[in-house]
């Protein structure tokens, strides 16, 4: 089990927002693309996972308990934000912090 299947945090931390294109049935999908259904349209160009917005986040296909079993219950379709989600970067550690979770040791902690 990897680190990430045990936290869950940054779904539980960050708006997730990306283009409509990601969609099941948009132009460029991820496998069969984001079920439009967990997401909340912005604006013509930007969606939203559902659940990400708002002070306390945790993203609709999270599922789970945050810190201690996690996965993503749309991970081969998750939207680009997620794929591009940074472990070794300070922002992990902030959504742990957020989550009350320890920090982790990150290998390019000097360039934060
Ligand atoms: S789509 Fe999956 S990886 Fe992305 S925030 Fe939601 S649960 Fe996490």
């Amino acid at each position: 089990m990897t680190i990430c299947q045990t936290c869950g945090a940054c779904c539980a931390s960050f708006r997730v927002d990306f283009h409509p294109a990601e969609l099941a049935g948009g132009a460029f999908p991820w496998g069969a693309g984001v079920p439009p259904a967990m997401t909340l349209p912005l604006t013509a160009n930007m969606v939203r996972m559902a659940g990400t917005d708002g002070k306390v986040s945790r993203c609709v296909a999270l599922i789970g308990e945050i810190g201690q079993q996690v996965a993503c219950s749309i991970y081969d379709e998750r939207p680009s934000p997620c794929r591009e989600f940074d472990i070794e970067h300070e922002a992990c550690n902030r959504a742990r912090q957020r989550c009350g979770l320890e920090r982790l040791p990150i290998s390019n902690e000097s360039q934060q």
